[in-house]
């Protein structure tokens, strides 16, 4: 490891988030009182909670909300199930929340939470009560004025209408068809929204179409390789494939695949449900990690952990642009380096921000109680995500920045204006 890597890895994931930050505020000479406040989460809520396992025995859980900031409207993101959740963690993503919600120009603030454990290892019934008996240890700390999660990293639409059938029915009945929306990406039955499961990965195409037209290049063609088949990689895949990319690589926590005449992302997808990852897919040969950091891409999309792109591997990746569909996926000095080898990064909180944006959609559908069709979800996720990359595109050349700083100033201008009307209560 050298001497830059040795520097970021010192910093946990929550402090580089504030460096991030403070880089930013430096750059728009963001008002000091201001960032004070934005510097921290404004709650920070821990629980220990029983569940039953199938065997009878109790187990203790630990779950997390992080409430970053309200200013713009209620605290908003997603819920993270995996054994590395912690406090540290889900402070960096509901930080990255705010900036998003804010550069998306969204009425919504920025929270994220999850339980630390693997859901992998549980059955459904033990899922259920373990999502269920969080939503309950929460209690009023979230609802649909307030802090609405939605799913992350290992959670999906199932686990969210169990937390909104239990929360409904820990409300007065008179007012359990208003709470609906107190979390979204639910399933369309429940009240979730036509183009929410794919969002994510629909609004990397539009943010990367943005830059297509930005540097004249034709997307059809470029090669691509994707960490992380789930929700986000998989869609990102198969709508890559749609508008003629080619996927060569991809790699996920089996392992990973190179087919350098293409793969089949349709295919690839139908084979994770089936067997739980990409090892063992018959549309393309089996690789090392190395390998697959170093295929032979123009685009390397990370979309599964933070951390992901560090300095003992940047120098190996052949691809010239990184679009940060994960959150945090490059440390800031394998960022640095990639960009003083020629690359360019989009970052992640406009990038992936078509989850939060198709959520809001959701959430409005349920206060109307009124579906919308999904071209009109689809066309209002493109218009929101083209006019975030035009603030961003439009800072980077007013400051003479890198993208993701310019995409920070765009957030805290936001935030910063209406700070100013507002005042700082008393
Ligand atoms: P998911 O649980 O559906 O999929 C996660 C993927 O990451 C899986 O393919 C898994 O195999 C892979 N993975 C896990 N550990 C790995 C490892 N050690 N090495 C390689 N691959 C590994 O999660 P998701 O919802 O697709 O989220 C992926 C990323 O996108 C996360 O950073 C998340 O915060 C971010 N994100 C998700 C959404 C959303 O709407 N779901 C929105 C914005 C950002």
């Amino acid at each position: 490891m050298n001497i830059a890597e040795s520097h970021d890895t010192r910093l946990s994931l929550h402090e580089q988030a504030v460096r991030q930050f403070h880089e930013a505020a430096d750059i728009m000479d963001l008002n000091p009182d201001f960032r004070v406040i934005l510097e921290h989460p404004k709650n920070e809520v821990i629980v220990n909670f029983p569940v039953r396992m199938d065997s009878g025995e109790y187990r203790s859980f630990r779950g997390y909300r992080i409430q970053h900031n309200n200013l713009l409207g209620p605290y908003k993101g997603g819920m993270r199930f995996s054994p590395h959740v912690d406090l540290d963690e889900v402070k960096a993503l509901a930080t990255w929340m705010t900036w998003k919600s804010a550069l998306c120009d969204i009425p919504f603030g920025g929270g994220k939470g999850g339980i630390a454990f693997d859901p992998r290892d549980h059955s459904r019934t033990e899922l259920e009560r373990i999502v269920r008996r969080f939503t309950h240890a929460l209690g009023a700390n979230i609802g649909p004025d307030h802090d609405i999660p939605a799913p992350d990293l290992g959670s999906n639409a199932q686990s969210m209408v169990w937390m909104m059938d239990t929360f409904a029915n820990s409300t007065a009945s008179a007012n359990r068809q208003s709470v609906k929306g107190v979390v979204t990406g639910k399933p369309i039955e429940s009240g979730g929204s036509l183009g929410r499961e794919k969002a994510t990965g629909q609004g990397v195409l539009f943010a990367f179409q943005h830059w297509c037209d930005e540097t004249n290049t034709d997307l059809a063609g470029l090669r691509v390789a994707i960490q992380g088949f789930g929700n986000v990689g998989s869609n990102v895949g198969r709508i890559f494939e749609v508008y003629g990319a080619t996927v060569v690589a991809v790699a996920d926590h089996t392992g990973a695949v190179i087919n350098n005449d293409g793969l089949s992302a349709f295919d690839l997808a139908d084979h994770v449900v089936d067997t739980g990852g990409v090892a063992g897919f018959a549309g393309a040969t089996e690789a090392s990690n190395d390998d697959f950091w170093a295929a032979d891409v123009d685009v390397l999309v990370p979309a599964a952990l933070e951390n992901q792109i560090t300095m003992d591997n940047v120098d190996s990746i052949q691809a010239k642009l990184i679009i940060e569909a994960a959150n945090g996926p490059t440390t800031p000095a394998a960022e640095l380096r990639f960009l003083e080898n020629g690359g360019e990064v989009l970052p992640d909180i406009l990038v992936n921000a078509g989850g939060v944006v198709v959520s809001y959609f959701e959430w409005l559908q349920n206060k109307s109680s009124q579906p919308w069709a999904l071209d009109v979800v689809d066309n209002k996720l493109r218009e929101t995500l083209l006019a975030a990359s035009d603030r961003t595109v439009l800072a980077k050349g007013n400051y003479g920045c890198t993208r993701r700083q310019a995409a920070y100033v765009v957030a805290l201008d936001k935030l910063e204006r209406v700070y100013d009307q507002r005042g700082i209560f008393p």
